[in-house]
């Protein structure tokens, strides 16, 4: 593609886990990139280090109408919205803000959306990030596009009315998706989730800078699945002749506890029920039991399937935690 015909993209949360995978995609095929960042985003620097000719935005997304002026200045072709908060934990701090930045902010950006679609007379394709916490405590395992929508957490609320905007659009006619997401893991987690805190903790233990791992609920079963997976999933449906709403998930699913072992084991550390302490403090007031996809649309639909297995995931981001233990 010549760079008069390049896609143009706006990515929100480009400096996140799955925003920086993105980038990473889209600067090798060679996309105009532009980058939506919080004001005062120190990681934005790398991303101008990493891809020199990327265009930065800075919005904050408590504030509908910045949004809607960066969708008006970059004239995207493609609209991924990753950005908003990220942990279920932080949403139970900040749940106002929860709804704020993860709720609102998608409304805006979504009539920005169809606002550009009806200025330029072509289509905007928007792919919002959805989460599997719109099932909340699901009765029935696994889960797919038909699940009952019933969140337990503020996190959950906000991205199930973003989910619910995202299909009021796209009977609107524009190309609007929802990727429901299960969770999924990378050496670029933050140790916010407990995946990272685990393959961290298990690093360091082996190298003799920790004695011990505090954990919440060890037998919460979720679905781990390797992130730039996800970002591949959110591209082919980005790119799909129709949009619709995917589960995205391995379909297996895995305790905390099995987490736990894998990363000592990853580690080379022997009996890590010796190093586990729980803390009722770190449990939920709400945890879903087991969260598990059925991303068996999105295999037939759009050709993905993920291409990393759980000890794969785990042993990477220990690697990773392994030869890099300040980063
Ligand atoms: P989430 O599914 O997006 O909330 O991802 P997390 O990685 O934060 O949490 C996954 C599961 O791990 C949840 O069921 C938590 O209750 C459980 N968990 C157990 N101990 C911890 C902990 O110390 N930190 C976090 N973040 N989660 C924990």
């Amino acid at each position: 593609m010549t760079n008069a015909a390049a896609r143009r993209v706006l990515v929100t949360g480009a400096t996140g886990q799955d925003g920086s995978y993105l980038v990473d995609r889209l600067a090798a095929e060679h996309a105009e990139v532009h980058a939506l960042i919080r004001p005062g985003d120190e990681a934005a620097a790398v991303l101008i280090r990493k891809y020199g000719e990327i265009a930065l935005h800075t919005a904050d997304l408590a504030d509908p109408a910045r949004l809607a002026a960066v969708v008006a200045a970059a004239e995207p072709d493609e609209i991924y919205h990753l950005a908003g908060m990220s942990s279920v934990a932080q949403s139970w701090q900040q749940p106002l803000a929860a709804g704020a930045v993860t709720g609102l902010a998608t409304a805006a950006l979504l009539q920005a959306a169809w606002d550009l679609a009806q200025r330029a007379g072509r289509q905007v394709a928007f792919v919002q990030a959805a989460s599997a916490e719109i099932f909340g405590n699901p009765a029935v395992s696994p889960q797919d596009e038909s699940t009952p929508i019933a969140p337990v957490n503020p996190y959950g609320a906000a991205k199930a009315y973003a989910h619910h905007l995202i299909g009021v659009y796209r009977a609107r006619g524009l190309h609007a998706t929802s990727a429901i997401l299960y969770n999924h893991e990378s050496p670029r987690r933050p140790d916010t989730f407990v995946t990272r805190k685990i393959t961290r903790t298990a690093a360091a233990i082996a190298r003799g800078d920790a004695d011990h791992l505090v954990l919440g609920n060890l037998d919460a079963r979720r679905d781990w699945g390797w992130a730039p997976d996800y970002v591949d999933a959110m591209l082919r449906a980005a790119r799909h002749h129709r949009a619709d709403d995917y589960v995205v998930a391995t379909g297996r699913a895995h305790s905390v506890r099995d987490f736990v072992a894998a990363a000592f084991a990853a580690a080379g550390v022997r009996d890590p029920q010796r190093y586990v302490r729980t803390d009722p403090a770190l449990y939920r007031p709400v945890d879903a039991t087991e969260l598990v996809g059925d991303s068996g649309k999105a295999r037939r639909e759009l050709g993905w399937a993920p291409t990393v297995e759980f000890d794969e995931i785990v042993a990477r981001m220990v690697r990773a935690d392994l030869d890099a233990p300040m980063h």
